[in-house]
């Protein structure tokens, strides 16, 4: 039976609208989800053409996340940084902490000691991200400081020792980069090629914004509503230690979470450090080691270590760049 040409008509612009519709590329999906993680707010974006997977893998990296908080916060009874700690000899670790363990302690010697794991009793004395905040007295500080030091701990395949049995070991300023490159590495299994992890200025990237680049904001250290800087970036991770996060201010004096190992205060050339490296444990550590160092040695440092970059502020607010970062930074 011939087709009545309305009929025919209507098939026709069905037959185009199916057409259409396959040649349209689907609209780009992005995930961005937010959770509470070692004591700041994760926020990972995931972007791709599917928006299950994108939430699947997401819940994935948030779960890989939780389990490095697990494993590596001291004041948690079970996780192998709290059974170090109260272990009188050699621990088994998990073959994480071993990993954050070894590359801290790659840190700590190329450093010269400016980044150190073995301050658990020092961080403990000050209490600066308790309610109750002190100032120690010098005894006090030369008591939490006796055998600490690279030296102190020895590292054997997944085995951790000791020097003394009250050393208390504390990964405060490695282990929330790598539990980002674990949400990265999660994230980069599942197959998504576009994501952003960032804990609370932690931050790494997989791959590119779709096509650009993702816009990274650089925390002005002395003004909480301003950037300071912003960096076009993708496929690296970006890493800010301030003394601006944890701090209690005494009669003027700022007193922060980022202890100078020698002294046993906190460190006082820098308001801020921002480091680049492939991997956040990498940056993290780095960072916090260039912040102890201050803006001059902190920059030898940094340009010593492979592929890594670093834009720090020193005390009095004057800004250095390493090579790499000089025509890349824009200011606002
Ligand atoms: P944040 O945790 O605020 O992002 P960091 O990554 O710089 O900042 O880490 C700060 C934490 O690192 C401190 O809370 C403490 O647990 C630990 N820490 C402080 N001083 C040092 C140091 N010299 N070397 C290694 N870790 C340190
Ligand atoms: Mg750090």
């Amino acid at each position: 039976m011939p087709l009545t040409r309305p009929l025919a008509i209507l098939l026709l612009l069905g037959l185009l609208a199916l057409f259409a519709a396959q040649r349209c590329d689907p609209e780009p999906q992005s995930v961005s989800r937010s959770r509470l993680l070692m004591g700041t707010v994760v926020e990972i974006i995931a972007l791709g053409d599917k928006r299950e997977p994108l939430e699947e893998a997401v819940t994935e990296a948030f779960r890989a996340m939780g389990r490095i908080e697990e494993l590596m916060s001291a004041s948690l009874p079970h996780s192998d940084v709290a059974r170090l700690n109260t272990a009188a000899a050699t621990v088994e670790v998990t073959p994480e902490t071993a990993a954050v363990l070894a590359l801290g302690q790659q840190v700590a010697v190329a450093s010269g000691g400016a980044f150190d794991m073995t301050l658990g009793r020092l961080k403990t004395i000050w209490g600066i991200e308790e309610a109750e905040p002190h100032i120690p007295s010098a005894e006090e500080i030369a008591a939490a400081l006796a055998d600490i030091g690279p030296r102190a701990l020895h590292l054997e395949g997944n085995r951790v020792g000791k020097q003394a049995s009250a050393l208390r070991i504390d990964l405060g300023g490695i282990a929330k980069g790598f539990a980002v490159d674990r949400a990265i590495e999660v994230l980069r299994r599942a197959g998504v090629a576009h994501a952003s992890v960032n804990a609370g200025g932690d931050i790494r990237l997989l791959g590119d914004h779709l096509g650009r680049p993702w816009r990274i904001g650089i925390q002005h250290p002395r003004n909480p509503q301003a950037m300071l800087a912003t960096l076009e970036l993708e496929q690296v991770a970006v890493v800010t230690s301030g003394d601006y996060e944890r701090f209690f201010e005494r009669e003027g004096v700022r007193y922060h979470h980022l202890f100078d190992p020698r002294s046993g205060h906190p460190a006082a050339l820098c308001q801020s450090v921002t480091v680049l490296a492939p991997t956040a444990a990498e940056a993290d550590a780095l960072a916090t080691a260039a912040f102890v160092l201050g803006p001059e040695a902190g920059l030898r440092f940094v340009e010593s270590w492979p592929r890594a970059e670093a834009l720090l502020v020193a005390a009095d607010g004057s800004v250095t760049l390493s090579a790499g970062l000089k025509d890349r930074v824009q200011w606002p």
